[in-house]
């Protein structure tokens, strides 16, 4: 059993809260390496996020090894094999806590805003899944900057009702699914509660 979803998700604040203030904790050691082989891992939390190099996860929320079970892909969207993974850490290892974390001046979202039509292969999947997000917040916004922060608001959210309504997620006691965004300026991460 792990931890329940609000303990998680007040250790993931307190974690941002040392990252911003920059009181890092974590450093890796050999002995806490083979021993965590030993035990197995717990991880506190799933944290889905975008695979932009500015925003891993680990760091953001001042986190050592085996805390967070972590995926992440472009544009922080989800298709079969990622959403199997949210599976796993929430049927195996009980994870209580679900973050789908995107960012500002995410590069995917940005894409998807300008000229996706001629992107092709599998990267024109992800603009193809980050698109009803961007003509949402087209028809909102006013400036350039206020659509692609709605539109990066709107993929988040869309992620998030792609993970509640999985049929094996849902059937899970106690688990929270939580909408994040991550500001690429100043490292605080505002959770859409
Ligand atoms: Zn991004």
């Amino acid at each position: 059993m792990n931890i329940p979803a609000s303990e998680a998700l007040s250790r993931l604040k307190a974690g941002n809260l040392e990252y911003i203030h920059e009181h890092y904790s974590k450093e890796v050691h050999l002995k806490d390496i083979a021993e965590l082989d030993d035990k197995g891992q717990h991880p506190f939390a799933t944290v889905i996020t975008c695979s932009d190099s500015r925003v891993p996860p680990e760091l953001i929320f001042n986190c050592g090894l085996g805390e967070i079970f972590t995926i992440r892909t472009a544009g922080n969207v989800v298709s079969d094999f990622d959403i199997g993974s949210v599976e796993y850490a929430a049927e195996h290892l009980e994870t209580k806590l679900i973050v789908v974390m995107g960012h500002l001046h995410c590069g995917a979202v940005g894409s998807a805003l300008s000229e996706h039509s001629g992107v092709g292969g599998h990267l024109g999947n992800i603009m193809h899944e980050i698109e009803p997000a961007v003509d949402m917040a087209r028809h909102e916004g006013h400036s350039d900057a206020e659509v692609a922060a709605l539109a990066e608001n709107h993929n988040i959210e869309h992620t998030v009702n792609v993970l509640k309504t999985n049929d094996v997620i849902k059937e899970l006691k106690d688990v929270v699914i939580l909408g994040a965004k991550y500001n690429t300026h100043t490292g605080k991460v505002d959770f859409f509660e």
